[in-house]
């Protein structure tokens, strides 16, 4: 999968790309990442992008030929080589709000150009050539750059092979719809604290069915929303009812 990205911040990214589990994907050539920065298309000495906005007001607005321009660089390889440009994501505190299907879904596309705003955000005519606009969530950033970078984590480790195990994609947090089981590893006692029983047993039931009853114990705390939306087993409503059930004196 092909990252592009349009910043007029590109340094952003440097540490991005040298670390963790990306800079080995980008090692493997499951991934790229790459930067276009709208200041190469500008005309003017001092490689401006932006302007003040038209009817006035606070703040400044960037200016469309630069990004777009920036946009359609980016594509020129693909048209040489025949293929579809990639799709124009724009981050923006007024788009779709970014989930884990999200992530899957856009996880099977074969490269994306993900435009960075800053300031108060591109010119309407820039945002009309993008194809789709995500956000993050419901707060305003300074800049897209975070948010892109959001988005290439969550879709990077649902590429096969990224990660080196796929089976944490299966059972983790929103995957399945439910919040994920705690997790435990050594030592056997911290503080005082030890480890629950079932997980030293070496009874595979048992801790799978351990670990989905913790799921649904997490997810009914702290988000039951999710639960409306999930396929429960005989079993997990009797587990769940057993919660709700008031306590015996
Ligand atoms: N004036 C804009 C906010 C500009 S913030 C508004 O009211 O909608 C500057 C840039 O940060 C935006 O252009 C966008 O690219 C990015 N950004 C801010 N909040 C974001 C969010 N929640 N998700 C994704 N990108 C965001």
């Amino acid at each position: 999968m092909k990252f592009h990205l349009v910043t007029v911040l590109p340094e952003i990214f440097g540490s991005f790309v040298t670390n963790g589990i990306v800079h080995k994907a980008i090692g493997k050539g499951q991934i790229s990442i790459e930067t276009t920065t709208p200041r190469d298309f500008t005309t003017d000495r001092h490689r401006t992008v932006d302007d003040t906005p038209y009817g006035g007001g606070s703040g400044m607005v960037m200016m469309p030929h630069p990004v777009v321009d920036a946009m359609e660089h980016i594509d020129v390889a693909y048209a040489e080589r025949d293929q579809a440009r990639p799709v124009r994501i724009l981050m923006s505190a007024q788009g779709e709000r970014f989930t884990q299907a999200l992530a899957q879904d856009l996880s099977t596309l074969h490269a994306i150009t993900f435009v960075c705003g800053r300031y108060e955000g591109l010119d309407e005519r820039a945002v009309r050539r993008c194809d789709r606009e995500i956000s993050i969530g419901d707060y305003v950033l300074m800049g897209g750059e975070v948010a892109a970078m959001v988005i290439i984590e969550a879709i990077a480790r649902l590429i096969p092979g990224v990660l080196g195990n796929p089976g944490s994609i299966i059972e983790e947090s929103h995957a399945a719809g439910l919040l994920e089981h705690p997790h435990y590893t050594r030592p056997a006692e911290f503080r005082g604290e030890g480890v629950p029983e079932v997980l030293s047993s070496g009874n595979h039931a048992e801790i799978a069915r351990w670990r989905r009853n913790e799921s649904l114990r997490r997810t009914l705390e702290r988000r039951p929303e999710l639960l409306e939306g999930f396929t429960l087993t005989k079993q997990d409503r009797a587990f769940l009812a057993s919660l709700q059930a008031p306590k015996e004196e």
